[in-house]
């Protein structure tokens, strides 16, 4: 079997079915589609994405994966998911230390046979940089994946959602990078709106690069619901997280909770219109194990 065709054989895209937001009120409606039900080892967009970089590993002659994260990093979670479904080897350089304890995140991926490598601050700062990647590759002779599988190959991975999208006036998903909106809206009409929910406080960053695109579809980026920056979970946003656990939908932590809340946050302000709209559901369940008082479901 081809490794790219790896995720039809995960679950197949069209078993996947958006279900009507519970007790929603309208304006228009609201359909979820639930990517962290993908899977149970490897959650979420990061599945789409890594999907596009295996692609990449393929033709190549590579002998590891090789990618980057944080301690709560969702990509790395699913990247050793998928290392160990597929029997690759894989490393993973970790923002951190050693000698510190690791998270539950940091523990499954090693449980599930991920070299971790960690680098400080510092070191870990030079991630994008092309010289860095281009020795890590050497050493460890292995594909070199961005952090959150960032880049071209990643958006193309996203082309397996796009017959999901078809029906919908509106598409809203959280954006960290950006790369799985992006990867979507390629595959959207003009006549439909991607509306990308800003999980990073980033100073317009992903707006001035969006700027500069084209795009096949109409676009709107909220900034203005990342709840204090990326990673934060304030008492609002807990609340909500836990409102919905109450109606069957399981929110993460750092992106879907946003994403619940900016949905809410536009209808009390009155600019829903009467649209279709899907929600993506990105995954990233397994990061709130972080957060005190909230479980992994
Ligand atoms: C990584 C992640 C995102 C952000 O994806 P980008 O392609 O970087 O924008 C959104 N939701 C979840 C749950 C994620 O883990």
């Amino acid at each position: 079997m081809a490794l790219s065709s790896f995720i039809s054989c995960l679950t197949p895209v069209s078993a996947l079915t958006p279900q009507a937001l519970p007790a929603w009120q309208g304006p228009g409606r609201v359909d979820v589609l639930r990517l962290d039900q993908l899977h149970p080892l490897i959650s979420g967009n990061k599945a789409f994405k890594l999907s596009g970089w295996l692609e990449r590993f393929e033709s190549g002659g590579y002998q590891r994966l090789l990618s980057f994260g944080g301690p709560w990093s969702n990509h790395l979670h699913a990247l050793s998911g998928l290392a160990q479904s597929l029997g690759l080897p894989v490393t993973a350089i970790v923002r951190g230390y050693e000698h510190l304890p690791l998270t539950p995140t940091l523990e499954d991926c090693r449980d599930r046979g991920m070299q971790l490598v960690f680098a400080s601050k510092k070191d870990y700062a030079r991630r994008d940089d092309p010289d860095w990647q281009q020795a890590l590759a050497e050493e460890y002779q292995a594909l070199v994946i961005p952090e959150g599988g960032q880049g071209r190959a990643g958006e193309k991975g996203l082309a397996a959602l796009a017959p999901l999208t078809e029906d919908y006036d509106e598409v809203w998903l959280a954006a960290g990078t950006g790369t799985t909106a992006r990867g979507l809206a390629m595959h959207l009409r003009p006549g439909q709106t991607l509306v990308a929910v800003n999980a990073v406080a980033d100073q317009g960053a992903l707006r001035r690069r969006w700027q500069l695109l084209d795009w096949p579809c109409q676009w709107r980026l909220l900034d203005d619901y990342h709840g204090g920056g990326f990673g934060r979970c304030g008492p609002g946003l807990l609340q909500l997280i836990e409102h919905c656990d109450g109606e069957g939908l399981p929110l993460d932590p750092v992106y879907t909770a946003k994403l619940l809340a900016a949905l809410h946050g536009e209808q009390q302000a009155g600019r829903l219109t009467h649209a279709r709209r899907l929600l993506i559901h990105t995954g990233g369940l397994q990061g709130r194990r972080g957060v005190p008082g909230l479980t992994h479901p």
